[in-house]
């Protein structure tokens, strides 16, 4: 039967004490909402990339063609310019001259097509313009939120660093001289249990698995010599009497 002292049986629930806590501190750590939240802006701001990709391109192509149509209009135009001049100057057969006008008409209706045509162009360009705009504002917002969440995270993973700090003193503390068959049996036990490897007996239950021992193992533990270790019949645990 392995024996321990029954002052490093009861101080080893210390040792379990800040075990645990420091379990749940990391763990606290590693699901922080400011990680969810960093995460869920991340992919948000990856989409808006895309988008901003996207926009500017569809910009630049519109731009172009909003250039080609003002060059179009243009020509169309120093053409009817030439074309008025020559028929100002009135030189020319009447037959020219009607051929002239005819050919005026005929450009003023091009003119107007050429100048729905850039005309729809620049309202898209506009559009373009307006939806890149927005998400650049969008994108800036987010980075400035992010800046945010992330301070948040550093302060409390510091603040939960801090703690655990303490909490390692603590332990070290408890452990220091502790019966060194004793804490490897825990620490093997903390292992398989969940972190938890030792527990107190507490009204005939064990306070690790919460069960009620049965009668006879109960009388059994309690009628053991104080300084053996006893286990938990239902989970194995070390059981801590009298703590
Ligand atoms: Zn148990």
């Amino acid at each position: 039967m392995a024996t321990a002292p029954v002052a490093d049986q009861r101080r080893l629930l210390d040792v379990q004490d800040a075990d645990l806590r420091a379990q749940q501190l990391r763990h606290k750590r590693d699901t922080l909402p400011q990680l969810a939240q960093l995460e869920e802006l991340a992919a948000r701001l990856a989409d808006l990339h895309e988008e901003r990709i996207a926009r500017t391109a569809e910009v630049g192509d519109l731009k172009r063609a909003v250039t080609k149509a003002e060059d179009d209009v243009q020509s169309v135009r120093a053409r009817e310019e030439r074309d008025q001049q020559r028929l100002n100057s009135g030189a020319g057969s009447a037959k020219d001259l009607q051929a002239l006008q005819g050919e005026l008409e005929v450009l003023a209706k091009r003119r107007s097509d050429l100048e729905d045509v850039e005309l729809e162009a620049m309202e898209r360009l506009e559009a373009a313009e307006a939806t890149l705009a927005s998400a650049t504002e969008q994108t800036e917002a987010l980075e400035t939120q992010v800046a945010e969440v992330t301070a948040d995270r550093d302060a409390a993973v510091r603040e939960i660093d801090e703690q655990l700090v303490a909490i390692h003193d603590e332990r070290g503390t408890a452990a220091r001289d502790l019966d060194a068959a004793l804490l490897a049996l825990y620490d093997k036990l903390r292992e398989q249990h969940g972190g938890v490897g030792a527990a107190s007996l507490v009204g005939g239950a064990c306070q690790g698995c919460h069960m009620t021992l049965n009668a006879g193992d109960l009388a059994a533990i309690l009628n053991a010599p104080a300084d053996q270790i006893v286990r938990c019949e239902e989970c194995g645990r070390i059981l801590v009497r009298g703590a």
